[in-house]
């Protein structure tokens, strides 16, 4: 499996491209198009993949910025959790009214429920809801490679924060401690924003978790 990532927007969010390149034509999802849209493509056309889902781990503008040039430009399924749909649709839920650049609107193709999965050639993406940072935040949870896409949810040593419109702080130590922790140690950690980590590390050392 192919992971690469993106530092992209004036926010600095982790765009993921992941790809089963052992496969014929590499089927790819892109996580997180935050923005920067010519080095994400860039990024695609240089592993000649095929990208099959845009998956939003959120609502927040600073992870949605450069879907809609991006869904142009592949033709992916734009992918979000349903209790983040209307994220999509307004400016001030999406908090692209605050930031300079243009205000995001758009519509996804599909909508996601709990605990679903997807597969990109022989690989299985396991959706998990972690509500807390936003009502529809998920997680994505791909076990044989162990690997897990955070969003805003869980940083290195830290979480997201909840004092946005839709957050909720009892929320997210219970989505991070119910469904994150019981994963195993040696999972990596690849979150929305700052460097990588991993369950053990976390569940031992993130302040935010202990007690
Ligand atoms: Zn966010
Ligand atoms: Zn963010």
């Amino acid at each position: 499996m192919l992971i690469d990532k993106l530092v992209v927007g004036a926010l600095g969010a982790n765009c993921y491209i992941i790809a089963d390149d052992k496969v014929e034509e590499s089927p790819a999802i892109i996580v997180d198009p935050g923005g920067e849209v010519d080095r994400i493509i860039a990024k695609i056309q240089s592993h000649a993949l095929n990208v099959k889902y845009i998956i939003l781990t959120h609502g927040h503008g600073d992870h949605i910025g450069a879907v809609e040039q991006l869904r142009k430009m592949t033709s992916a399924e734009v992918l979000i959790h349903h209790l983040d749909e209307p994220m999509l649709y307004d400016p001030h839920l999406n908090l692209s009214d605050t930031y300079s650049g243009p205000e995001i609107t758009f519509h996804p193709d599909k909508t996601i429920g709990d605990d679903s999965t997807l597969s990109i050639g022989n690989i299985k993406i396991t959706i998990i809801h972690t509500p807390g940072h936003t009502k529809g935040g998920i997680c994505l949870y791909i076990e044989s490679e162990k690997v897990l896409i955070t969003g805003d949810t869980l940083f290195y040593g830290s979480i997201g924060r909840t004092d946005l419109p839709g957050g909720n702080h009892k929320d997210i130590i219970q989505s991070i401690l119910v469904k994150l922790m019981k994963l195993p140690d040696d999972v990596v950690v690849y979150p929305g924003h700052g460097s990588s980590t991993n369950i053990k590390f976390e569940r031992n050392k993130n302040p935010f978790l202990q007690g």
